[in-house]
């Protein structure tokens, strides 16, 4: 066991927590989510909670931390969803949330900290300069930008701007190393990807330069349709529509949006279909004129609604943001996550909507993906078994239809399987003690983990909280 009142010693002046309730509620996130991973970590908490107010006490907790052997695990807001941010071997939770500051805001970027809370950052940069990130998760409201960046994948605007992953939809990062001396290190280019999704485990990061997208008024739109295929087809054909701005595109099967977006349910008959939109203000004649085109019956206009108090934002009930509500309202729920490779998405869904049915409610989300529209899902599953939910993401597979599996807390589980080895590389030089979240990286742990064996990876730290 660490020497933790010697470790306070050497942090002194540095916000610390150790009160084990306040630790443990900073030690979840939204795994519970799963019912898979909730058995695996409901008892997972750490020992302390460090809260640095800038990069100079990252680098003295970090510091620390090496020369005492601790794991550090850093954290944003805790709203990911397969406990990346939750510490599988205990120790220190860098809490990130004090370091809020947007440092600069030029045309087209700006440069903050990762603890500032993305609809605070968008509405900063709106306020300055007309401007806002490009794309944000459903959590805008609560989540951090270095959680997004370090943990999350795309969103609101991705049927834009791609996904993170894309090039030049990060601009820099600068990260602090889990060394004797920790290092501070710029990075750029092919270079975000060392540390872009790696769950924090080669480098905290305390500077972020993003790019921003012109700023607008979004309205919301719900579509209905008496049947899920024609929400989709009224998506594809949006989706490829050149000339109308719109930021959001998620058709979502019945019974979801009537059953549980319980306050827009004055506005969806049961058994409809709806197509959640967000489209720019000047684009709405254009909008209106498609929707008239392709039989799309508008339901909900935030423009023309009498209040809009006590409504959620559109993208509030799409993204995760759908399993969320089905789950508030019938625990009962789970959820997968399925890319449709193009060009024939629209047939993958159509094919797995005739073989689950009711089972697997749809829920699409169209993007842009590698210059092409797609479609990425995240439908609700009606949980029974873990073998049946082996089997609905095997039957999805076989169909050409990956899935990213919300079920593991390893990076490669998650992901396509494999070692990422330009992440494992930049681990070996910047935490050559495999002390930043342990658990979460594999190849880092078991090199021979065998992808092909069909087991699944079982973090030996986690029988200390077991
Ligand atoms: P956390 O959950 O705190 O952390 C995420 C990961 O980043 C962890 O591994 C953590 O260790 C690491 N990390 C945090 N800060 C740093 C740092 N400064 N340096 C290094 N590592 C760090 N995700 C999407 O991509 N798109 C969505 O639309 C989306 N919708 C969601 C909706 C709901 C309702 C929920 C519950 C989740 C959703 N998510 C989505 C997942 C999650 O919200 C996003 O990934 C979010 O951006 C995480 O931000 P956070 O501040 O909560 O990060």
């Amino acid at each position: 066991m660490p020497d933790y009142q010697t470790i306070k010693k050497e942090l002194e002046g540095i916000a610390i927590e150790d009160n084990p309730a306040l630790v443990r509620q900073k030690s979840r996130d939204f795994y519970w989510y799963s019912p898979i991973l909730k058995a695996q970590l409901d008892n997972v908490t750490a020992d302390l909670v460090v809260t640095p107010k800038n990069e100079q006490e990252v680098i003295q907790t970090l510091k620390v931390a090496f020369a005492h052997g601790v794991p550090v695990t850093p954290r944003g807001a805790g709203t990911g969803n397969y406990g990346q941010a939750m510490p599988l071997s205990g120790g220190i939770v860098l809490n990130l949330a004090a370091m809020d500051r947007i440092k600069e805001i030029h045309p087209g970027r700006v440069v903050c900290e990762p603890g500032i809370v993305i609809a605070q950052l968008d509405k900063q940069t709106k306020a300055h300069s007309g401007q806002e990130l490009r794309f944000h998760p459903s959590t805008a409201q609560t989540a951090t930008v270095g959680g997004f960046v370090a943990g999350g994948s795309g969103g609101v605007g991705s049927i834009t701007w791609g996904g993170l992953r894309d090039l030049g939809n990060i601009l820099r990062l600068r990260v602090v190393t889990m060394e004797a001396e920790p290092r501070v290190l710029d990075l750029t280019g092919w270079d975000l990807q060392k540390v872009s999704h790696a769950y924090g485990t080669n480098g905290i990061i305390t500077e972020i330069e993003m790019p921003l997208a012109p700023a607008y008024d979004w309205v919301d739109v719900l579509v209905g349709h008496d049947d899920f295929m024609a929400s989709v087809r009224f998506s594809d054909a949006l989706a490829k529509c050149n000339g109308i701005l719109v930021k959001e595109i998620a058709p979502i099967a019945a019974p979801i949006p009537h059953d549980y977006f319980t306050r827009h349910r004055p506005y969806i008959r049961k058994g409809q279909s709806v197509v959640v939109l967000m489209i720019a203000p000047h684009s709405m004649d254009a909008f209106l004129a498609f929707s008239a085109a392709h039989k799309g019956e508008i339901i909900f206009r935030s423009d023309t609604v009498e209040s809009m108090k006590g409504i959620p934002h559109a993208y509030e009930l799409a993204w995760n943001h759908t399993t969320l509500r089905a789950l508030k309202v019938d625990p009962g729920f789970t959820y997968l996550q399925v890319q449709y490779p193009g060009p024939d998405h629209v047939a993958k869904v159509a094919k797995m909507v005739e073989i689950f049915g009711d089972e697997v409610p749809g829920h699409l989300e169209f993007i842009r993906f590698d210059g092409q529209i797609q479609c990425s899902g995240l439908p609700l599953v009606r949980y029974s078994t873990e073998e049946r939910l082996e089997e609905i993401i095997k039957i999805h597979q076989d169909h050409g239809c990956p899935i990213f599996n919300p079920h593991r807390y390893t990076l490669e589980e998650g992901g396509m399987k494999r070692t990422d080895k330009v992440q494992l590389a930049f681990k070996q030089e910047t935490d050559p003690r495999g002390l930043l979240n342990p658990g979460k990286m594999i190849a880092w742990e078991n090199p021979d983990f065998d992808f092909n064996a069909g087991k699944n990876y079982l973090f030996p730290g986690l029988a200390s909280v077991m």
